[in-house]
């Protein structure tokens, strides 16, 4: 263990408040080496990795609203690497081995749990699918198992394996490494660790324009807090990266739709684990303040309402009455929305874009929480150096014209 008694002590009494600052915020100055769009866990990340591992710290993050205002603060923090294909594996491997340590990296407590994700079967589909991931992970050298209905049980109380159910549980598959984490901490961590390296995170700050040279390499932002040069830009804003990269001529290949969650009133614990249904699309953990954190599923059309269909979270709850039914008199306390962008394979797009100067990623749909740190850590690499890192090399933009797709979108159905 790497933690000091000082550590600890300090995280038992709320973390790291004061200690030593949190994020400055700084007022643009008008030329940077790199410009993010975008303050949530992605971009700040980004920020971070770049200072901290390649010496760039003449950058600017740039948020029209609050730091982790977007999906970083409105997720039901799932983490996992149980992905289906070998690339996504890698990814998100990376991403959870970075996880293990992030709060003693950040000296910030992130409050990562590793309490397991149990990803319940209802039919004998999803009996095969589940076990071809599992197959497919033991081979990737992913932990991933499969466990009889009394074992899930056994896992998860509170989980009902009756025979006579709506939505009869035939097995499931068992992530033990995969957990949860603490949303908004991940953006407190990552925006105090970039500020002390000396990146300047602005809020309240749009980017409304991109301008390029008559060469098309780009040469900075319109704002709504005036131009800003840069020589290098990363777009990292989940759900309306559409928008941003229409502003220098480039045509996303994705969708906008918004995804929602709800949580319970707060009570004693009562789940140490996640519980996910893809089939019916209902998932539920316990957050450490006690509420129960329950996800539904994106709406069936477009939007960039930071909000969903009511129906959905109606059929959420439907099923998880059914799954837990020791819930069924538990009132709800609030429920939200975020914009999630999604590209026809499901899978992200990290790295370079027809436009010099211009990078992105985006495309993480419904779960690219999980990928937080991996995805700043090659994000940066990819900044830093012109040339993507070993893990995000096939999550290109030109996949889409190339055909070579990593479609976890057949393989998962939903990608929490
Ligand atoms: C309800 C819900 C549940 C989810 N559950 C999970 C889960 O359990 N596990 C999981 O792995 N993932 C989950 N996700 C997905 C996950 O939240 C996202 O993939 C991830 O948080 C994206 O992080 P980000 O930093 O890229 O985006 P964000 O946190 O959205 O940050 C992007 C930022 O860009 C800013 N921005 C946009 N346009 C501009 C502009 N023009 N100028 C300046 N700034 C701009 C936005 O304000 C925003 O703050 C969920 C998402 C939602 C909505």
């Amino acid at each position: 263990m790497r933690h000091s008694l000082f550590s600890i002590v300090r995280n038992a009494i709320g973390g790291n408040r004061g200690w030593p600052a949190q994020w400055r915020e700084a007022a643009p100055k008008p030329e940077y080496d790199i410009v993010i769009v975008g303050a949530g866990g992605h971009g700040l990340a980004t920020a971070y990795y770049l200072a901290r591992e390649h010496g760039i710290s003449n950058i600017a993050v740039l948020e029209k609203g609050w730091l982790g205002g977007g999906n970083t603060g409105r997720n039901t923090t799932i983490i996992r690497s149980n992905y289906l294909w070998e690339e996504s594996q890698k990814l998100y491997e990376h991403a959870l081995k970075l996880w293990e340590t992030l709060s003693q990296e950040l000296n910030y407590n992130v409050m990562y749990s590793p309490r397991g994700v149990m990803m319940l079967a209802h039919t004998v589909h999803d009996v095969q699918s589940a076990q071809r991931h599992i197959h497919a992970n033991r081979l990737g050298g992913i932990d991933n198992e499969w466990i009889t209905p009394e074992q899930a049980k056994a896992f998860c109380p509170l989980l009902n394996i009756e025979a006579n159910i709506r939505y009869p549980i035939l097995g499931a598959a068992l992530q033990r490494r995969g957990g949860v984490a603490r949303h908004d901490a991940v953006a407190w961590g990552y925006a105090r660790g970039a500020s002390a390296l000396g990146v300047d995170i602005i809020q309240n700050c749009e980017v409304t324009g991109i301008d390029r040279a008559p060469s098309g390499e780009v040469t900075g932002v319109q704002t709504t807090r005036g131009a800003i040069r840069a020589r290098r830009i990363g777009v990292v804003a989940a759900g309306h990266t559409s928008v941003l990269m229409a502003m220098a001529g480039v045509r996303m290949p994705l969708e906008s739709y918004p995804l929602q969650a709800l949580v319970s009133e707060p009570v004693k614990p009562i789940m140490s684990c996640v519980v996910m249904s893809n089939t019916v699309h209902a998932y539920m953990s316990q957050s450490d303040k006690g509420e129960l954190v329950i996800g539904a599923g994106t709406d069936a059309y477009t939007s960039y309402s930071q909000t969903g269909a009511l129906h959905i979270s109606a059929h959420t709850l439907d099923a998880i009455c059914e799954l837990f039914p020791a819930v069924r008199r538990m009132r709800m306390l609030r429920n939200w929305g975020g914009i999630v962008d999604v590209t026809p394979d499901r899978s992200p797009i990290i790295g370079k874009t027809p436009v010099p100067g211009l990078y992105v990623n985006c495309g993480w749909g419904t779960g690219g929480f999980k990928a937080t740190p991996g995805s700043g850590h090659v994000f940066a690499h990819t900044l830093a150096t012109g040339a993507p890192h070993k893990f995000n090399a096939p999550f290109t933009l030109d996949r889409f014209r190339s055909g070579r797709l990593i479609d976890e979108a057949a393989a998962a159905a939903v990608a929490h």
